[in-house]
């Protein structure tokens, strides 16, 4: 888009929430991609005063238990491991190192973009197990899911897969029932509720009272979801609607859902820094426990603690802005990173550290 027109449209879209704006009100970014976008374009230093705008659950490196991260070290130590990951998890500190210091040591750890890479290199390295880290968000189960499902068609026997996905919506309702929690309104990742549909966040802005508006990453889509946001509050409406510029759809895709419940169930999950999420994670079905790799190399019961002094839960939940962490730019950088939300590409931390550091 022309730069002069898209200033021109971001001008209107401030204007119009000024004009609207009559009381305070605090709306949650929740995805970290959005908070990248909102700090480097300064999107919420041009809002008014009563408006604010804070940070949210949705980085999955930074929610990815410290535990998977130690069960990902330990597979590594196996005699003839190969570990196939998502990049971005490479830097995420475990309770004793993070996996590029694994890698420069010598464990072959290969990044890949998909689950089926993962397959591939299985069947060319039938010598060694090979094992695909399972984190993100539940819309990358399934490719994870399909991979699985090959493994079985071509009957691989040293092809597993550890870690779990992430399911939003119960973290928003363990949000938005904290007592106090302040928040009135929320920006939603349309990308994150592809498989599931948006209609699921219906019942949650309905319980809560709280407008839940679905935006991309685009500047200008997060500007009028802001917008959009507001009008329902200052008109007192809780609905779930989505930016002109957002296609996710209502209901979700049938066929995905199915293929992704054949694989995983809804479990119980402590997500790192944000806590216990009732049903907050997609785990393998006892079907593909054949595939599990906390079974095969017997880390069911491996437990890990966090860094006290991260204060990353608090970060993730808007209450705390990265600077006020006292280890913010001073213990906690993102070469020497404390806590996951200074590592990871969508983290909050990151983003204040990368364009807001010294303010
Ligand atoms: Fe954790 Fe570092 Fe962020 Fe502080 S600055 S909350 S230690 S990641």
């Amino acid at each position: 888009m022309d730069e002069r027109f898209q200033y021109k449209s971001a001008q209107r879209i401030f204007d119009d929430i000024r004009r609207i704006v009559t009381k305070p009100w605090t709306v949650m970014c929740i995805c970290g991609g959005q908070t990248h976008v909102v700090v480097k374009h300064e999107l919420d230093l041009a809002l008014p005063t009563q408006l604010k705008l804070v940070h949210g659950p949705g980085c999955a490196v930074c929610l990815t238990p410290v535990e998977t991260v130690d069960k990902a070290l330990a597979v590594t130590a196996f005699p003839g491991t190969i570990l196939c990951i998502p990049g971005e998890i490479l830097r995420a500190p475990g309770s004793a190192g993070n996996l590029m210091n694994s890698r420069a040591a010598g464990a072959d750890i290969r990044v890949v973009y998909s689950p089926l890479d993962a397959v591939s290199i299985a069947c060319e390295h039938p010598e060694a197990e090979v094992v695909f880290l399972a984190a993100g968000f539940e819309n990358f189960a399934p490719p994870t899911a399909l991979a699985l499902y090959r493994a079985h068609e071509v009957g691989l026997r040293n092809f597993s897969v550890l870690g779990q996905y992430l399911r939003f919506t119960p973290a928003l309702e363990e949000l938005l029932s904290t007592p106090g929690n302040g928040i009135n309104g929320i920006l939603a990742a349309g990308h994150a509720s592809t498989v599931a549909g948006y209609g699921e966040c219906e019942p949650i802005a309905e319980r809560f009272n709280t407008p839940i508006v679905l935006t991309g990453l685009d500047p200008l889509d997060i500007m009028e979801a802001t917008y959009r946001c507001v009008r329902q509050l200052e008109d007192g409406r809780a609905e779930v609607e989505s930016t002109s510029t957002c296609s996710t759809p209502r209901k979700g895709d049938p066929a995905t859902q199915f293929l992704v419940d054949s694989v995983f169930l809804q479990a119980p999950s402590r997500w790192r820094s944000f806590g216990d999420v009732p049903a907050g994670a997609l785990r393998l079905r006892s079907r593909f426990a054949f595939f599990d790799a906390e079974l095969r190399f017997g880390l069911e019961n491996l437990t890990a603690t966090e860094p006290a002094e991260c204060l990353a839960g608090a970060v993730l939940r808007g209450e705390l802005q990265p600077n006020d962490c006292p280890c913010f730019d001073d213990t906690c950088t993102p070469d020497h990173p404390v806590g996951p939300c200074m590592v990871s590409s969508r983290g909050a931390c990151a983003a204040h550290y990368r364009y807001r550091r010294g303010e």
